[in-house]
This record gives structure tokens, sequence and C-alpha cells, in this order.
């Protein structure tokens, strides 16, 4: 049962850029933020080593200092930090609540920044060093990695949209990407696939699973033991480098039964702001994003629902000594909130239509 309660205007969950951007922005706007750090602070960028595309660091940054950095620019304009698990949400009504084993957390908005995670195969070698050869040839983003393998030879496992993007990406350093594939047809779609069978750089096995992943700290990957599942084969393939490309998941099973999602899990924002179905929560960076995924993009759309929830927390009526509740724009909720005084004295009925329909209509 959770003993403390905390009530904030703003509470962001996730510490990656997008919730350390949204939180610079909300506490610079005086709102305060609660970042709720979970059991990867400062998300995905934490897991790699050098982010030379992050614009802003000419000669490159480590990713963990990188966000190191994002941490203390939030820090010094007040952000609050809280490393807890939550449990459980209800966002019936707000204040929004958040429960972790020790806190009920009360939030006026909510901006959703909990990321998305690189699915992995679980097999021995795979493991971030000092556990594996994670980060010494084991990578998961082309577009972070690639550039770290010049003239090497790559394999990319998966045979979906993103393992076709990251083969044909990594075509421009590598000296040759072969695609493992565990049936003998691509899930990717038709001009994916296309693209990648033209490229001469990139050859495909079938039917092959990845056993294990191959090499030591000091060489880093040397090769994979692959079995063919159609003939009971097992065998080693030379490479210096993996690229896992079998899916992202984003990290909002929690949020599953009031937010509309896609069918992956990608929470749905409106249009070009980063409101979700349910007014005063925002959703921003990987939880909402499948297409883009990079850390300037999540970033940008951390600014964005800071800029939302700010607009959101302006536009509702304050209340006022008269028992009223006045608008930004100047319109008073009556005390009993059954009208709305315009400013020029229009009385309007604030009672939702199904309501004040007459019964039997
Ligand atoms: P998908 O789920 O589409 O594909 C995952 C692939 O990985 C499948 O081929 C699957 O095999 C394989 N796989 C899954 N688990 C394992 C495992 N344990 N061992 C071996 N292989 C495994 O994920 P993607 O990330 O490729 O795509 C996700 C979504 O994002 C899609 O809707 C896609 O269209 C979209 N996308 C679009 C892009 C674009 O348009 N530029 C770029 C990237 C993604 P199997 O086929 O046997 O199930």
């Amino acid at each position: 049962m959770p003993q403390n309660i905390l009530h904030r205007e703003v509470v962001i969950v996730g510490s990656g850029p997008a919730g350390l951007t949204a939180a610079i922005y909300a506490a610079r706007a005086d709102m305060s933020p609660l970042v709720i750090e979970g059991p990867q602070p400062g998300g995905q960028l934490t897991i790699t080593t050098d982010v030379e595309n992050y614009p802003g660091f000419a000669e490159g940054i480590q990713g963990p200092e990188l966000m190191d950095q994002f941490r203390r620019q939030a820090a010094r304009f007040g952000t609050e930090f809280l490393t807890a698990w939550i449990d459980r949400v209800d966002l019936s009504e707000r204040p929004f609540k958040l429960f972790t084993s020790e806190h009920e957390i009360r939030a006026e908005t909510l901006i959703i920044a909990s990321g998305a995670s690189a699915k992995w195969l679980g097999i021995p070698g795979e493991a971030p060093a000092p556990h594996g050869l994670g980060g010494l040839g084991v990578s998961a983003c082309a577009t972070c990695d690639g550039f770290f393998f010049k003239g090497k030879r790559i394999v990319v496992v998966g045979g979906g949209d993103t393992a076709m993007e990251e083969a044909t990406f990594l075509t421009r350093y590598a000296s040759r990407v072969t695609v493992i594939h565990r049936r003998d047809s691509l899930r990717a779609s038709k001009i994916m696939q296309d693209k990648a069978m033209k490229n001469e750089k990139i050859d495909f096995v079938w039917n092959t699973e990845v056993k294990e992943i191959l090499g030591s700290p000091e060489t880093g990957v040397t090769g994979i033991r692959i079995y063919n599942n159609q003939t009971g084969e097992e065998s080693v393939f030379e490479c210096e480098g993996v690229f896992v490309a079998i899916g992202h998941e984003p990290n909002t099973k929690m949020f599953r039964d009031w937010l509309e999602m896609d069918e992956i899990g990608y929470i749905k924002t409106a249009g070009r702001s980063m409101a979700t179905n349910m007014p005063g929560v925002f959703a921003c960076g990987d939880a909402q994003d499948s297409f883009y995924r990079q850390a300037i993009t999540a970033a940008g759309t951390g600014c964005m629902a800071a800029i939302d929830a700010e607009r959101f927390l302006d536009n509702l009526p304050v209340p006022a000594p008269t028992g009223e509740a006045v608008t930004i724009e100047g319109e008073r909720v009556t005390e009993d909130q059954q009208s709305i005084i315009m400013p020029d004295g229009e009385v309007i009925s604030n009672v939702p239509e199904a309501e004040s329909a007459p019964a039997g209509d």
C-alpha cells in the first residue's frame, strides 16, 4: 500500500532524451516537473558508446555523458527525480494517479516518455559488455553504430522492415552484409525487400537461427554459431559485427487500458501535437514514434509535449475567490459548474448534451 502521496503539476515518466527535454522545458516554465526514472535511467543512449549524430557535439560524445548533461540541465532548473517502478496507473480522472510500491503520485498533466526497447535474441554473447559482446560488435542500431564497421563483414538478424533498412544502411560501411532469417521468406514490405535484394553487398541466409555470438573482449565479435532449422546442420559463420533487428517494443504496457495505441503498442498522438486521446496526457519519444526513433527527434517531441502540457494547464479554468472558475480567455464557470458566462455576458450551458437532454428523447 503506497504511503507517500506526491502531487505535481507535471509528471514525466521516463528519463531518456524525450523525458529530460520535456523536463528542461517544463522546469523553465516554472511547472516543477517530477521525472520518474525507471530501471534504465537515461534510456537507450546509456548503453551506446560514441554518439556522433547528436547536433552540437562536433567531436561526438559518449552516450552516458550526453544523458548526464541532459539530466544536469533538467536538474539546474528545478526538476525533481524519483527512481521508482510504476506498478499501476489510473487515468480515469485528473489528477491522474501512478502507483509505485511506496508512492501514490498525482499528476495534473502526465507526459509519457517511457521509450522503447530493442528486442533481443536472448543468446549467449549478446549481453552488453562486460557480460557479453554488446558494444563490442553487437548492436541493435545501425544508425548509431554502423560507422564503426567500415570495411567489416556484418550480419543482420531478422526478416522485417527494420532488418532490411539496417542491412541497406550498413552497406555504406560494411564490406559485406548477410541477412540471417529464421524462415524462407521475409516479413518486410515488398519495396524494402526489393531494395535489399538488389543491393550487391547484401546476401541472405534462410531458415537459419543464431544460437551464439562468438568472440572475446579483446577480439570483439569473431563470428556466430548458426543452426539450419531445415537440415539440422550447425556451423560457424565468421563476421565482425552482429546487428539484431527483430523489432522494438514500446514500454507502454501499463497504459494499455487507458490510451489509444497502434497494434504494436505505440501511443497515438493527435495531429502535430503530442496529445493522446486522454486530455492532459501527452506522449513523446519512442513511446509514440515507431518511425524516426532518434535521440534528436525524441528530444524534439519531448519539447513539444512540455509546451502542450503548459498550454493545457494555462487553458484550464482557475478557481476565483467568488467560487467561480475563470479561464485564460476570461470565461467564468459558475460555482455549480452548470453554466459558462462568456466575456460578452452570454450564458451558455456547461452540461454535456446527453445529460441535459430530457428523459425519453
Ligand atoms: P517486425 O515484427 O515486422 O519483424 C521482425 C522480424 O524479426 C521478423 O522477420 C521476425 O521473424 C524476426 N524475429 C522476431 N523475433 C525473432 C527471434 N526471436 N529470432 C529470430 N528472428 C526473429 O519488426 P520490424 O522492426 O522489422 O518492423 C516493425 C514495424 O515498423 C513494421 O510495421 C514495419 O513495417 C515498420 N517499419 C517501417 C520502416 C519503414 O517503413 N522505413 C522501417 C522499419 C520498420 P518472422 O518473420 O519469422 O516472424
